[in-house]
This record gives C-alpha cells, structure tokens and sequence, in this order.
C-alpha cells in the first residue's frame, strides 16, 4: 500500500506515517555509497521510534546516542548493535550506566571534566575519542543550518583543550581511558560538497595533531548534518558524490583505518509523513489560512528550522453538513494547527490550486526531528496515531 493510499483510508486524524521498506531501502543505499572503511553509525535523537532503530539494524554500524534515556531505549530495542555514547554534559549517573554496557564501544569525550569523571569511574577499558570544536575556514560552514562548531559552542573542545586532554591521558589514573582518535559534528545542513570540505579539515587537523604528539589516532568520526532539502522532497543528499569524497580522502590517510560519519536527518526524513484533515479554512485581511487538526504539538520541524513543511491535498469529496464547506482555490494558504498562536504554522503561502475544509494534508519528509522534538503537552490536544508501513503489511 502507498502511504497516500494508507493516508487517504486513515480513520483517526491526524497520524504519522512510517514506510519502513523505504527507509531500509534507503539505508541500503547510503551503505552501498560509502567506501568499506567507512563506518555508517545512525544518530538516533533523530528519530528514536523502536521501529525505526529496528529497521535499520543490520543496515548501519551502529547508532550514536546523547543521553542516558537514549542509551536505555536503543540498547532495549538493537542489544547486539554497537553504541557510540555522545552528548554534552554526561551526568554522573550516565556515565555509571554507561560503563555498565558492553554495547557502548564508544565515548565521544566533551570535557576535561568528563575525561576525569570517566577515568575516575572506569572499572573496564574504555575506548574514547575527543570531541573537538575545530575552527573550518574558508566558509566551509556556508549555508549550513546549525553550527555546533567552528564558533563558540558547549560541544566538545578547542584544539587546546584537546591538548590539555592528551596530557592528561598519559598521567597516572588515566591508563583504563584508550584514546582512538578524534570526533567532529560541525554543523548541519550542509550539501556533499560542504561536509567534504569539513571531513578533509577534521582528518587533516587529527593526522597534524597525531603526528606532533606521536600518537596512534586511527579513527575519525566526522559526524552528522547531511542537508535535507525541504523546499524539494524530491532531492536527496548526494552519498554518491560523498562516498566518492571520502574515498579520495581515505587513499590520502592510510593510517585512519576507521573513519565514521552519524547521520540521523538525511537517513530518516525521507521515510515520515504526517497527515491530518483541513477544519477550517479562512480568509485573513488579504491571505488565506487553513486550519488543520493538529500542528506544530506534533510536527514542531518547520516552526523550529523556519521553512514550510512540504504538503499534498489530498482531495475528500464528502461534505456530510448542511452549511456551506469553507474552500479557497488558485491561491497561497497559510496552513496553521490548533494552538492558540501564530508561531503554529506548518507551511506559509504555499501555492495550492483547491483546498477545502475535509480535505486531507499529507505532509511529507517528517521522518526526523518531527514528532520527538514536539512540544506535545502545549493546549492538551491528543496525540496523533502512528503507522508503520512495510510492503503489504500495516
Ligand atoms: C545531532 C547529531 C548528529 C546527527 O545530526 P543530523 O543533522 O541529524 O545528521 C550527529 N552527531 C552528533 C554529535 C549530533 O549531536
């Protein structure tokens, strides 16, 4: 069944929907694009729904999570995948859970603090990178959504406080702490082109840095940001032009003998829908509005990054009431949700050629950062319905 087809046949509005075959098959992609060196982990603050985390298992190395609610629900959902522990601010009790997991094959170390925490802790052998907040020239970082590098940020470490961690680790008391190289997530939102540039900055900086301090540094985990286009459903991140990229970048470091990327966005966007039914539709001093069940309580995505959610109508030709169906045609609407103010707006002018009050929306590229990143106690409207599609099964 298509998701259109499923979205149209939905008895319960509004409802999120998953097609699973999708996403897999899109993973399988990614995976095939990428050079054998390259480890694919799956960030899963994207889109941690157990579904999710279960479809790509076997499809991607690992998954990278940020919390120690993260590192529960994912070790719960995947107990034999590798897990990359990452995240500002990893609370005493975190770190205890942690170490308490076999799973986690990895720490992403933001802190002189955390590093001394961790040793302090560390009743095992602990494999670390350093999470270093490396300045990227040459506006490398240009267009990029988000930055959580490159500028001053609460993520990782400046190149010397990154020194200041490596002479910490050869003293006394940090001998359980095996340090296996450097980790970077500078931004999202950046095209295969930008991250190239910012992957070569982060292996060159962590090859410099090896070399001055005759360290063996054999991994790099470059992170996250591959750009979604939501202005264009339909266009894809280019892994092909990437993977080829990091490829060139890999013959060039012979040594790095693990470089890892963690994409959560530009794996799970593509696979999400939200549909929901038209209430009301209404003429504004000048603009047109439609009303739908539901909102930014569920879908918060195009209210937090800025832009219009990217819809179809799709068209219901009952009209069961007696009063006129309130109905707009050739124009832009406004689409706003439920709550009681105007920041509740899922897509602004959007060019529509009918709507109609009964009408469905399907919103698509809702697969990540939508629903989990929603502020879904807000007014108390009920939650939305979720559906996962794969193949024929429902
Ligand atoms: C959020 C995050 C990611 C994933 O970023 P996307 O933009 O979703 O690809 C990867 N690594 C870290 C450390 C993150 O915080």
């Amino acid at each position: 069944m298509t998701v259109r087809t499923a979205a149209a046949e939905l008895t319960e509005l509004p409802a999120y929907l998953y097609d699973l075959a999708a996403l897999r098959a899109h993973a399988a992609e990614v995976r095939a694009a990428l050079p054998g060196r390259v480890e694919l982990y799956y960030a899963a603050k994207a889109n941690p729904e157990a579904p999710i985390l279960a479809a790509l298992h076997g499809l991607v190395d690992g998954y990278e999570v940020s919390s120690g609610g993260e590192l529960a629900h994912v070790h719960a959902t995947v107990p034999d995948a590798p897990l990359a522990f990452g995240g500002p601010g990893k609370s005493p009790e975190e770190i205890a859970a942690a170490l308490r997991l076999p799973a986690v094959r990895r720490w992403h170390v933001e802190s002189e603090r955390e590093l001394r925490a961790l040793a302090a802790t560390a009743d095992r052998p602990v494999d670390i990178l350093l999470r270093a907040n490396l300045p990227v020239g040459d506006g490398a970082l240009h267009g990029a959504a988000l930055a959580m590098g490159g500028r001053p940020t609460p993520f990782g470490m400046d190149p010397d406080r990154i020194e200041d961690c490596l002479a910490l680790l050869a003293s006394p008391g940090f001998e359980r702490l095996r340090l296996r190289g450097v980790h970077a997530h500078l931004a999202s939102g950046l095209t295969a082109a930008e991250q190239l540039r910012v992957a070569e900055r982060i292996v060159g900086w962590s090859a410099d840095l090896a070399a001055l301090h005759r360290l063996p540094l054999h991994e790099v985990n470059v992170g996250g940001g591959m750009a979604v286009d939501y202005g264009d459903p339909d266009a894809r991140f280019d892994w092909t032009a990437f993977g080829e990229g990091l490829d060139r970048l890999l013959a060039r470091h012979p040594g790095l003998t693990t470089l890892r990327i963690e994409p959560g966005r530009a794996l799970t966007a593509h696979c999400g829908w939200y549909a929901t039914e038209v209430l009301d539709v209404k003429h504004s001093h000048g603009e047109d509005f439609a009303v739908v069940r539901g909102g930014t309580h569920h879908l918060r995505t195009p209210a937090t990054r800025g832009h219009s959610q990217p819809f179809t109508v799709l068209p219901v030709e009952d009209w069961p009431h007696p009063w006129p169906r309130p109905a707009a045609a050739d124009t832009r609407v406004t689409v706003s949700g439920q709550l009681c103010t105007p920041k509740d707006v899922l897509a602004t002018r959007a060019p529509v050629a009918e709507l109609r009050a009964g009408d469905r929306l399907l919103f698509s590229t809702a697969g990540a950062y939508a629903w989990n990143i929603s502020h879904h106690e807000f007014l108390m409207h009920p939650r939305p319905a979720f559906h996962y599609l794969d193949g024929d099964r429902r």
